[in-house]
């Protein structure tokens, strides 16, 4: 069975309904501003910020920090994960 997890927090679900249905603790307009989103990559054993190149064993993980190359600015927003 598939799993899918959100690319802000890495919280995962069973099915995209259930996944989107509730707010995302890291959602880039503030804690609880949104409802998780759809990471539409495969899951891996590792994890790549797509701004930054660091690497994560989880989605977790990588969005609990922020990246030294955001685009809004150093440290300016979190990690997000390449697809
Ligand atoms: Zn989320
Ligand atoms: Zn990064």
């Amino acid at each position: 069975m598939a799993n899918y997890y959100c690319e802000y927090c890495g919280t995962k679900a069973s099915s995209v309904a259930s996944l989107t249905s509730s707010t995302c603790q890291r959602h880039p307009n503030g804690p609880h501003k949104g409802k998780h989103k759809l990471y539409e990559g495969i899951e891996k054993n590792k994890y790549t910020c797509k701004y930054c190149g660091q690497t994560f064993s989880s989605i977790s993980s990588l969005t609990a920090s922020t990246s030294q190359r955001h685009p809004n600015g150093p440290h300016k927003g979190k990690h997000v994960p390449a697809l």
